[in-house]
């Protein structure tokens, strides 16, 4: 076994691969960007060498970087994650070439899978069966319109190249098809520079159920079951899980033999994903499955599979890395309880999912287990007070949950998300925890194209309870500190400074306002009127961001957060962002021209989340500043794009100083 391994990548997966290691004694080099200097998976390696700037491309595809990292730190193996170069076989040469081992498939493998054309070839002579299609190399659009017509409408566009869902068009009618090929092709280009496209038949009522595959040096390969990742959004994975719901066994079987057929075929070692299509219409069939494509590394949504294994896939990948024989044959596997996975993203459902950069201010999660199998499981790059960045993926963590059966799988998700509280960047939560109650998923009514059906009311946000308002007001106005439950001072504070009067407050949430009136009557009781009428309220503070709400014989307990700007109440699930009347805030907003943002007062750039070229909306988050001990966020004015940013993490800032300029507004 290897002593010590260098991570060539960042976010959870580096994090997930060095808790493995850690666990079986093996030093760990972490490798990151400028962008990254104090990040997670940096503060938990043993060792951590910067590899360049902020942009991907010069740090973490940085072959050479990272493997003068290896070779400075002593490292004989390096795991790639996923994403970046996980799927290069020319950095598995070059790792190979250094002497090292790629902890990974070989380099042979990853080439014949990597083009999806040649892939499928090689797929229908090894006897698997492939979606019916074009995957030709001719590549005439009079050609491909007609082979389209061969295959029969709808059919789906793909970049041969391509990943992540990008590069991808369905097409439904043949006048259609010349404008989409193009679409195609151009996206094909700009994201993979390879225009290449092949034509499938479109499979109606998809659903992706893709094999895990673990094959050894010595000639073993195995399949350790399916997953169903067929809730999707555009094509990308939201929520995964496994084993498949509602799926006979003789399918499993079928498929099982046609992923390790499958890898059998390119030589494969180490860990992989064969991704099949199926025909969801009328029940699963062992002839209603076809290869997609083979994903060579670790997948996103692997712990699932982890889950119902009871293994650990990083070790596997490290024992056969290493040479050693796979511990268990296909008969010794067994499947226990369910697992589901969903991905907690820094994303605005609302605004059409667009990415919401910004820093994480609070960050609490129920009680879970990190990088390891358990009822709850959450794997995570970030914590409080790291910022999710433009620079990279935004995604701040799996939730994984294993619980006997489905049923309870899927509550115990549902549940777990809505204990999640994030403030200072938007999320999916609410999203995926509306999916995690769809009658239809819960039912295993799921295809590919249930999201875009219900997005609307997925997405829906419910506006606050009286007592989730009345919770901010209190807040906004100081009336409950937060600070420390304990001290009586503190506690006293609303009513000794306060005289029993009424004070209007105003509270705005998203475009609505509200305005309630705020009296105390005693310590912890206060007269709060709002919309509905006037009402007592009783106000326990039970520490940690958390209160009992009352009146008379029923309460309730909420969590709430106060932040500079604004007040956050999370509420059974819900989450409410509350901008409170700040002063901070309006000198902000003065500050603000319509093609810039200055700095409101003099203070310190506490960080940067804005990049040049990166699209924003007015009230996106860029920048936050430190100033009078507080943390102040400066957002966009309006919709546009930013510029240039004039200011760097650390810097002290003079007030009026112009710290971001948006490119001019033409409209
Ligand atoms: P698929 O490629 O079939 O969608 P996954 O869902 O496992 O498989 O992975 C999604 C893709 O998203 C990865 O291949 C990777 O390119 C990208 N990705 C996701 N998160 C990250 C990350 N933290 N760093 C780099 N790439 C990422
Ligand atoms: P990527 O490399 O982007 O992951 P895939 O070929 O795996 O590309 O396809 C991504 C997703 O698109 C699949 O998970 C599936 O939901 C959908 N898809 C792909 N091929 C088909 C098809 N022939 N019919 C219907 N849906 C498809
Ligand atoms: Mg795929």
């Amino acid at each position: 076994m290897f002593t010590k391994i260098l991570i060539a990548n960042r976010g959870e997966i580096a994090a997930r691969v060095m808790a493995t290691a850690r666990r079986l004694g093996i030093a760990t080099v972490a490798v990151h960007s400028d962008a990254d200097a104090g990040a997670l998976h940096v503060r938990h390696a043993d060792v951590a060498v910067r590899i360049g700037p902020a942009p991907a491309a010069e740090s973490y595809l940085d072959q050479q970087a990272i493997l003068e990292a290896a070779r400075a730190t002593g490292a004989e193996a390096i795991h790639p994650g996923y994403g970046f170069l996980s799927e290069n076989p020319e950095f598995v040469d070059a790792v190979e070439a250094a002497g090292l081992v790629f902890i990974g498939p070989p380099a042979q493998a990853i080439r014949a899978m990597g083009l999806k054309d040649a892939a499928k070839a090689l797929m229908e002579k090894a006897g698997v069966p492939v979606v019916p299609g074009y995957h030709g190399a001719d590549q005439d659009p009079g050609l491909l319109a007609q082979e389209a017509e061969r295959i029969g409408y709808p059919v789906l566009i793909k970049a041969r190249a391509g990943g992540g869902g990008k590069g991808m068009r369905l097409v439904e009618r043949p006048q259609d098809f010349a404008r989409l090929l193009e679409g195609a092709q151009g996206e094909a280009r700009a994201s993979f520079g390879d225009a290449g496209v092949l034509v499938e038949k479109y499979v109606t009522s998809p659903r992706h159920i893709e094999i895990q595959v673990f094959a050894d040096a010595h000639g073993n390969t195995v399949h350790l079951f399916e997953r169903d990742c067929s809730l999707q959004r555009r094509h990308q994975k939201v929520i995964e899980e496994a084993p498949a719901p509602d799926r006979p066994e003789a399918v499993r079987a079928a498929m099982g033999r046609a992923a390790v057929e499958a890898a059998r075929a390119v030589g494969y070692v180490g860990a992989g994903t064969v991704e099949f299509i199926a025909d969801g219409a009328g029940g699963l069939t062992e002839d209603g499955f076809w290869f997609m494509e083979m994903n060579t590394r670790l997948q996103v949504e692997h712990p699932v599979s982890e889950a119902i294994t009871g293994l650990d896939f990083v070790e596997l990948q490290l024992r056969v890395a290493a040479g050693e024989p796979l511990p268990f044959a296909q008969g010794d596997l067994t499947i226990t309880g369910h697992a589901v996975e969903a991905r907690l993203y820094a994303e605005d459902a609302a605004k059409g999912f667009l990415p919401a950069t910004g820093p994480l201010d609070h960050l609490r999660l129920p009680p879970h287990a990190a990088f390891a199998r358990a009822p709850v499981r959450i794997d995570s790059g970030v914590e409080a007070g790291d910022a999710i960045t433009p620079w990279y993926d935004p995604m701040i963590a799996k939730v994984i949950v294993h619980a006997p059966d489905r049923a309870a799988a899927l509550a115990r998700l549902a549940r777990t998300l809505d204990e999640t509280e994030v403030a200072g960047c938007t999320t999916n939560r609410a999203f995926l925890a509306a999916l995690c109650r769809d009658a239809d998923f819960a039912a295993g009514r799921l295809d590919t194209g249930l999201i875009a059906r219900k997005a609307d009311a997925l997405t829906a946000a419910a506006p606050p309870s009286r007592n989730a308002l009345a919770l901010a007001a209190l807040l906004a106005e100081g009336l409950l500190d937060p600070a420390d439950p304990a001290d009586p001072w503190q506690a006293l504070a609303g009513y000794a400074h306060w005289a029993p009067m009424d004070r209007p407050v105003t509270l705005h949430i998203g475009d609505r306002e509200a305005t309630l009136t705020l009296a105390v009557e005693a310590p912890g009781r206060f007269r709060i009127a709002d919309a509905e009428g006037a009402r007592t309220l009783a106000v326990q503070q039970l520490g940690a961001g958390r209160y009992r709400l009352g009146e008379e014989s029923l309460s309730q307990t909420l969590s709430a957060v106060r932040l500079t700007d604004r007040v956050h109440v999370f509420d059974r699930g819900q989450s409410h962002a509350f901008a409170s009347p700040d002063p901070l805030a309006a000198a902000g907003e003065a500050g603000q021209g319509g093609d810039h943002v200055a700095a409101p007062m003099p203070g310190l750039v506490r960080r940067v989340t804005a990049a040049p070229g990166a699209a924003v909306a007015r009230g996106d988050p860029l920048l936050v500043l430190e100033a009078m001990k507080m943390e102040h966020t400066l957002t966009a004015p309006r919709d546009g794009t930013v510029a240039e940013v004039l200011a760097e993490e650390g810097q002290q800032v003079a007030e009026g100083a112009r710290l971001i300029v948006l490119e001019p507004d033409d409209a």
